[in-house]
C-alpha cells in the first residue's frame, strides 16, 4: 500500500512538473531564467516529506534553480553553508521545530536569501509568520499553500527577480526630479477615547515600471548617497501642504512625518523648515516629527541642540522603533522628546509572548516616568489593543483600526471609523459611567 503511494506520489509529482513547464510556455509565466541568462542560482528546500522536496526540485530546476534539499533545522545547523543561497522554501511543520523556530534561526543567521513559507495550515496563520518574518527583517516572499497553485510559484519567483534587481540611484534621481513620491496616511487613536487624534504619514514611490515601491526599499539607498536630504525636504512639503488644507476645512489632526537623522545635519535646516511651515500656513504644534537613530553618539550635543530649537517653534518630537537596537536608552536620555513609540516588534507579539507582554508594559511605565506620550504601533488584533489600554498606553497605531491610506480614504474613514475603534468608545463611556 506504501509503495503504491509512493508511487501515486512521484506519478503526481511528474504530472505536475510537465503542467508547469507546458503552462510556462503557453501562458505569461514569469521566466526568471529570460532576466538572468547566465548565472545559476540556488535554492534550498527544507521539508521532511522527501517527496514533496523532490516535487519542488522539479519545478525549481524549471525555472533554472540549483537546488539542495534539508530535511530541517538540525541538518542545517550541521552544514551552514546551504543558507547561501538565492531563495529558501520551509516548510511550517518540521517534526520537533516549527517554522517560526527555522525563521528565528535564519534570522539569527542574518540570512539575506528570499524566503517562501510552506504549509498546508491555515492561510491568515501563514500571513501572520510570514508578517513577523518580514518586521524581522527577513526577505520573506510570501506563502504557498500545500497542495499549492503552479502559477503562485512563480509569481513569488518573480518576485525575488524583481527584489533581486536592485533600485538604482539613476531610478531614485528620476523619482525625486519627476515627484513619483507621494504619501499615505495611517490612523492614530487616542485608546482611552477612541477619538482619532493624529495620522502618520508614510512615503510611498509610485515607480513607472516597478509599480508601487515601499519605504524599506528606498530610504536606506537614500540615506546612502545623499539623496535623503531632497527626499526628507519633498515629504515634509507634501505633509505641510496636506496639513493646511486639513486646517483649513477645520479637520484638527496631529500629523506625523518620519525624518531621516541626516537631515539634522542639513545647512540653513531650521530656515527651511520655518519657510515650508509659512508658505503652508501650517502651525508647528500640530505636527510630530519622528526620529529613528540618532545621527551618531559624537554628535548629540549638536542634536540636542538643534532639536531644542525645533521644540521651541511648537513642534512635537517623537523617538520612533523604541526598543531596536537603533532607538536607545541614551538618546531618550540625552534628547528632548515629547513622544515615545513602541516597537510593533513588542507589541505585535503582546498577545502571543509573555516577554514582549512583559517589555511593552515597561516601555509604557518608563514613557510615563519620563512625562511622555506612548505610542504602541503595529496593533493588529483586539487582544493587542486591549492590553495596551490596560497598561494605560495613550495613542495606539495598526493595521486593526486601518491600513495607511491615500488622502481621499483617510478623510472617508475619519468619518466613520470602524468598529475597532468604536470598541474604544464603548469602553470609555461605560468606564465614565
Ligand atoms: P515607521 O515609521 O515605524 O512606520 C510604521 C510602519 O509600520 C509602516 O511601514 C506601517 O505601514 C507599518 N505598520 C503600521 N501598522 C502596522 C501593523 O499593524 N502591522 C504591520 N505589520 N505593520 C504596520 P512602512 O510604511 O512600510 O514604513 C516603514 C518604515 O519606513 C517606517 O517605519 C519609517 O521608518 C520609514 N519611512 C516611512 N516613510 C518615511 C519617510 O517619509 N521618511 C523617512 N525618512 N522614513 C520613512
Ligand atoms: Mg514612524
Ligand atoms: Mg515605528
Amino acid at each position: 500500500h506504501v509503495t503504491a503511494l509512493l508511487i501515486w506520489d512521484h506519478l503526481l509529482a511528474c504530472a505536475l512538473l510537465m503542467q508547469t513547464l507546458h503552462a510556462q510556455r503557453r501562458e505569461r509565466i514569469p521566466d526568471t531564467r529570460l532576466r538572468m541568462p547566465y548565472m545559476t542560482r540556488h535554492a534550498l528546500i527544507i521539508d521532511d516529506d522527501p517527496d514533496f522536496r523532490e516535487l519542488i526540485s522539479g519545478l525549481l530546476s524549471a525555472h533554472g534553480f540549483d537546488c539542495t534539499q534539508s530535511e530541517g533545522l538540525q541538518d542545517i545547523a550541521c552544514n551552514p553553508a546551504c543558507l547561501e543561497t538565492d531563495l529558501i522554501l520551509v516548510d511550517y511543520e518540521l517534526g520537533d521545530f516549527t517554522g517560526d523556530d527555522v525563521l528565528g534561526y535564519l534570522r539569527e543567521r542574518n540570512v539575506e536569501a528570499g524566503i517562501i513559507l510552506m504549509s498546508a495550515c491555515h492561510n491568515d496563520d501563514m500571513q501572520a509568520m510570514v508578517a513577523r518574518g518580514k518586521r524581522s527583517g527577513l526577505e520573506m516572499l510570501g506563502q504557498l499553500g500545500k497542495p499549492f497553485d503552479i502559477m503562485h510559484l512563480a509569481s513569488l519567483l518573480a518576485e525575488l527577480d524583481k527584489q533581486r534587481n536592485p533600485l538604482s540611484l539613476d531610478e531614485l534621481d528620476d523619482a525625486l526630479t519627476e515627484r513619483q513620491l507621494h504619501l499615505v496616511y495611517q490612523p492614530k487613536i487616542d485608546l482611552a477615547s477612541g477619538r482619532l487624534s493624529g495620522a502618520e504619514a508614510l512615503v510611498r514611490w509610485q515607480h513607472p515600471l516597478r509599480g508601487m515601491v515601499m519605504p524599506n526599499q528606498f530610504i536606506a539607498l537614500a540615506e546612502r548617497s545623499n539623496r535623503i536630504e531632497a527626499l526628507t525636504w519633498q515629504v515634509i512639503e507634501h505633509g505641510f501642504r496636506q496639513q493646511g488644507q486639513w486646517q483649513s476645512q477645520g479637520l484638527h489632526l496631529d500629523l506625523a512625518l518620519n525624518l531621516s537623522p541626516q537631515l539634522l545635519r542639513t545647512r540653513d535646516m531650521l530656515k527651511t523648515l520655518d519657510a515650508l511651515a509659512s508658505q503652508h500656513h501650517v502651525d508647528p504644534h500640530s505636527i510630530t516629527l519622528e526620529l529613528t537613530e540618532s545621527c551618531g553618539i559624537d554628535c548629540l550635543t549638536y542634536a540636542r541642540h538643534l532639536l531644542n530649537a525645533i521644540r521651541d517653534r511648537g513642534y512635537r518630537l517623537a523617538l520612533d522603533d523604541f526598543g531596536t537596537g537603533f532607538s536607545s536608552m541614551m538618546q531618550l536620555y540625552n534628547l528632548p522628546f515629547d513622544e515615545l513609540k513602541i516597537d510593533q516588534c513588542f507589541v505585535g507579539r503582546s498577545d502571543s509572548h509573555p516577554e514582549a507582554r512583559a517589555i511593552t508594559r515597561t516601555i509604557v511605565e518608563l514613557g510615563q516616568r519620563l512625562n511622555l506620550a506612548v505610542v504602541g504601533e503595529g496593533i493588529e488584533t483586539a487582544e493587542q489593543r486591549d492590553y495596551l489600554c490596560d497598561t494605560r498606553c495613550n495613542i495606539g497605531q495598526g493595521y486593526l483600526f486601518a491600513r495607511p491610506m491615500p488622502v481621499s480614504d483617510f478623510n472617508a474613514w475619519s468619518r466613520c471609523p470602524p468598529s475597532a475603534v468604536n470598541a474604544l468608545s464603548q469602553r470609555h463611556v461605560s468606564a465614565v459611567h
